[in-house]
């Protein structure tokens, strides 16, 4: 048994692509061609150097000596927040774009709800010269005014969702409308795994180089290839299921995923989706999502815009149900603090997103000898503001 996609598109009984028809001839060309493409040597080799020279990776793994003693073990973090624009985000938009450019394809398109991935699709839209539109609800273009004005500084069109909430959700459906009326110049790129297949395989397989060289570089320190304990938080789970990639099947890897609880698990403000969604369908893939008793999607909270969202990728879930990975779930006050303590302890300010991940330190037993990865997403520079609100510095 793989806990890895199946030829079919399932992780166990998720996944899968329950589309409109009319999306069916984009969603097949991609679905044909995706490993044909990406498998080509000049695929590999531009994908290599733009990872190498543009993003700058390999991104370093960290021995954290003062957090390793705190918690008496071995405690590695993956440097994702030295990634170009702050995150990991930029491994997939890369080879998302580069794909795009060998489907012909003139026009990218992209959701975006706090506008990571609207600034990380915006890039290499700058980079290679292609039209760029990124949907957005019109109640996040508030919120996020500095990621706004960073796409329209890469030549981006931010384009307003204005119906329903206003927020990600409706982002997404004005995206899908869009690609279903344009369907022989436009790409779209979806910024997590998930969507329908093949995107969660896709983007899982552009982020799996982070599991590669976390591989490599524990072979160099440490002499052997596999930590004892991978964690990572989940949104969506792209940075994640990179994380975990080349550890899926090897079962003497324990995986931890780390979601959001906001305010508290029951306090009805939440995005912790194992443990409060039930199996259904979002962007096109059967999937656990936080849903009301007739099935309408809850709108998710978290303080960390990052891992508001109102499910996970078909891989997490999967993870969930057969019990492979651990979850845990860590609130908005829990995150905020294990920020702050990683801040002052390492000298090195996270995302908020990637606080959570740290936050599970305190929740797990380790040994002595134990190593254990955390995966570090992205910097904190675009959460400056909300900390200092949060501890009133
Ligand atoms: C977007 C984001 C996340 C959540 O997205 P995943 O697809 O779950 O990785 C986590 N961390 C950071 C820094 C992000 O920007």
């Amino acid at each position: 048994m793989s806990y890895n996609v199946n030829e079919k598109g399932y992780y166990g009984d998720f996944g899968g692509a329950f589309i409109p028809e009319m999306l069916y001839p984009n969603v097949e060309e991609l679905r044909s061609k995706y490993l044909e493409l990406t498998a080509d040597i000049e695929f590999q080799a531009e994908f290599d150097a733009l990872l190498k020279d543009y993003v700058g990776r390999p991104t370093p793994l960290y021995f954290a000596e003062n957090l390793s003693k705190k918690y008496n073990t071995k405690i590695y973090l993956k440097r994702e927040d030295l990634c170009h624009t702050g995150a990991h985000k930029i491994n997939n938009t890369i080879g998302q774009i580069l794909l795009a450019k060998r489907l012909g394809k003139t026009r990218i398109i992209a959701e975006t709800g706090a506008g990571q991935h609207g600034v990380a699709t915006a890039t290499v839209c700058a980079l290679m010269g292609l039209e760029c539109i990124v949907f957005m609800g019109e109640v996040d273009i508030k919120r996020q005014a500095p990621n706004v004005a960073r796409m329209k500084m890469l030549g981006a069109e931010v384009r307003p969702a204005t119906s329903g909430s206003k927020t990600l959700k409706d982002a997404t459906n004005e995206a899908i409308r869009d690609w279903i009326n344009n369907p022989e110049d436009t790409y779209y790129i979806i910024g997590s795994v998930v969507g329908p297949h093949p995107y969660p395989d896709m983007v899982a397989r552009f982020q799996s180089v982070i599991s590669k060289e976390i591989k490599a570089q524990l072979l160099e320190k440490e002499n052997r290839e596999n930590p004892d304990y991978m964690i990572a938080c989940v949104g969506g789970g792209s940075n994640a299921a990179g994380a975990y990639y080349h550890y899926l099947d090897n079962l003497d890897v324990k995986i931890i995923a780390v979601e959001a609880a906001g305010l508290g698990v029951d306090s009805g403000e939440s995005a912790a989706t194992s443990a409060l969604g039930k199996v259904g369908i979002i962007h096109g893939s059967k999937t656990l999502l936080m849903q009301s008793v007739d099935g309408q999607i809850t709108e998710p909270y978290s303080i960390s815009a990052g891992l508001d969202y109102p499910g996970v990728g078909p891989m997490h879930a999967n993870l969930f149900a057969t019990g492979r990975a651990q979850f845990i779930s860590i609130t908005d006050a829990q995150a905020m603090e294990a920020g702050l303590q990683l801040s002052k302890m390492e000298g090195i300010i996270p995302a908020i997103e990637s606080a959570h991940a740290f936050a599970a330190l305190d929740q797990l037993t380790f040994k002595p000898s134990d190593v254990v990865v955390i995966n570090l997403s992205g910097r904190g520079d675009k959460d400056l503001s909300t900390y200092v609100e949060y501890f009133g510095f």
